[in-house]
């Protein structure tokens, strides 16, 4: 975990925790100075928080009642947690609305899956598919 947590209440981080482990967290998008997602709480919340280039936190914001009563809240704690937990390299995937990347992120068996599924549903690929078996 950054330095993030620092700026948190203690009970905060531990409701963002819950949300961000539920998956309430949407696909990340990076922006210049950091990263924003749509967090669903009681309703859907805009969030976007701010790092430097070194990761470190500078600042977040949310659309909720809350946070626009000055305090940081659950739903830019989750979103923070869900970034951490990309920079460690785990399976939450940032959107860089990189195909190649989505593509790279992805494992043999999701591919296979991917694959075989576009290939049951779109004839013009079942075809590539065989085609390309022949070849070998
Ligand atoms: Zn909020």
């Amino acid at each position: 975990m950054s330095d993030w947590s620092d700026f948190f209440d203690e009970i905060i981080i531990g409701r963002g925790y819950d949300y961000f482990e539920r998956g309430n967290v949407g696909p990340i998008r990076k922006t210049k100075n950091g990263y924003r997602a749509t967090v669903q709480g009681t309703y859907p919340y805009k969030v976007s928080v701010e790092m430097d280039s070194d990761g470190n936190f500078i600042d977040a914001s949310c659309t909720c009642p809350y946070a626009e009563g000055g305090d940081y809240c659950k739903h830019e704690a989750a979103l923070l947690f869900a970034i951490d937990d990309d920079i460690d390299g785990e399976e939450y995937d940032i959107d860089n609305g990189s195909l190649e990347e989505i593509v790279s992120l992805m494992t043999r068996e999701d591919l296979e899956e991917f694959i075989l599924s576009l290939a049951e549903e779109n004839k013009l690929i079942r075809e590539e598919l065989l085609a390309f078996e022949s070849d070998l």
